[in-house]
């Protein structure tokens, strides 16, 4: 599920005030992008909605809690 342009700014902000993101723990370079929110299966019942932020040079992907960021209600699930 894509981010709409006021999730994207929630997005921004809170990483912005809660995570070192820049720069990569991986290559050290500073940029990164924000993907889509996914659902990630779990073994048990039903699925955690997660932003990907992807490192735009070593494409380093980290996951963050799309509920936990504000981004989605804890009982809504992207589709995609
Ligand atoms: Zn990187």
């Amino acid at each position: 599920m894509p981010l709409d342009p006021q999730q994207r700014q929630t997005a921004l902000d809170w990483l912005r005030d809660r995570v070192p993101i820049n720069p990569c723990l991986i290559c050290g370079a500073p940029e990164f992008s924000l993907g889509e929110i996914v659902n990630l299966a779990t073994t048990g019942s039903g699925a955690v909605p997660c932003l990907t932020v992807t490192c735009k040079e070593c494409g380093n992907v980290r996951l963050f809690s799309a509920v936990l960021m504000g981004l989605v209600p804890q009982t809504e699930a992207p589709t995609s």
